[in-house]
């Protein structure tokens, strides 16, 4: 049995003892990382989402889909853009969420029969965890490189979001066995990380709203920046990244969001609660891992709080 690594990526050091390993498939239909990302000039003003200056320019690809992201420079827009890249031009309906990257897929496979801690005190593999889900463990390695960038799948809207909701919430889980985000923050996947926010924040994922991946779009821009920047890359000021996360705030507040005020209210309070607006610490704590136990009645109560301002529009 041999896993074989695509062009350009490591084979992973270890690899578990599973039957039916099939080879990662290499047909990428993403924009490279090295592309320069192009640039569109309006006649509007808006806020570059990295350094904050006003600019007519936004990226092309996103204007396409709806999405203004506004960047003053191409250098600027590079800068994000390992990240924004597996996202960029994501039409507004479903949301924003990329297949996993080669990485992500590779490290999955080769360390899905570690186990971690998992939320409600559980602790399993990822192979036991897709087992009871209904996934036999002989399925497992095509069911994760199915949901691989640059593979011929259709988008299947719930079970493949389902899917990678769960794969990178139990990834997430592994790399960060303290459960502090804020020791980890530079080695891992941003969209672990922005999976486990929007989680959190939204657990009822509304991707029918308007402003929900205008707001995704533009966490994922501020969180690419604080991952660079406490990985120390030094183009990288806490400056940029205070105002990627200020453009969060300014979007849902603006018109294009069509955003519900108890809504924005709702969605600020848990932004705030769990990252700090000053610091920028991340407070967000995995499920299980808080001082008072599990998340679950704080999960309840948001959702309430959103019913009941969608109730009272
Ligand atoms: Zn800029
Ligand atoms: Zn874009
Ligand atoms: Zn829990």
């Amino acid at each position: 049995m041999t896993l074989h690594a695509p062009p350009g990526l490591p084979l992973p050091s270890r690899v578990p003892t599973i039957a039916a390993m099939t080879p990662l498939p290499d047909s990428p239909k993403l924009s490279p990382t090295d592309e320069t990302p192009a640039q569109t000039e309006v006649k509007r003003i808006g806020a570059c989402l990295v350094c904050g200056e006003e600019t007519t320019k936004l990226c092309s690809k996103c204007l396409g889909a709806g999405h203004e992201l506004f960047f003053c420079s191409p250098e600027h827009q590079k800068l994000i853009w390992r990240d924004h890249h597996r996202v960029c031009g994501r039409p507004l309906v479903p949301d924003s969420r990329p297949w996993l990257s080669k990485l992500e897929a590779l490290e999955a496979v080769a360390n899905m029969d570690v186990p971690r801690r998992l939320p409600h005190g559980k602790i399993a593999s990822l192979i036991e965890f897709l087992n009871e889900a209904g996934c036999a463990t002989r399925f497992i390695v095509t069911h994760i490189y199915r949901l691989t960038e640059g593979h011929e799948h259709p988008y299947d809207s719930y079970t493949s979001h389902a899917a990678l909701v769960d794969i990178r919430m139990l990834e997430l889980r592994r790399r960060c066995p303290a459960g502090d985000l804020n020791e980890v923050l530079g080695t891992i996947d941003t969209f672990q990380l922005t999976n486990e926010l929007l989680y959190q924040l939204w657990p009822c994922m509304p991707t029918n709203k308007v402003w929900y991946p205008g707001a995704n779009h533009r966490l994922v821009i501020f969180l690419s920046l604080l991952r660079q920047f406490r990985a120390g890359n030094p183009s990288v000021s806490l400056e940029f990244c205070r105002n990627a996360y200020k453009q969060i705030e300014v979007f849902l507040a603006s018109p294009a969001a069509k955003m519900l005020s108890a809504e924005r209210d709702v969605f600020l309070d848990g932004l705030h609660a769990y990252i700090d607006p000053e610091t920028l610490v991340i407070r967000l704590p995995l499920c299980d891992y808080t001082p008072e136990g599990c998340m679950a009645a704080e999960f309840k109560e948001r959702i309430g709080r959103w019913r009941r301002a969608v109730a009272a529009k």
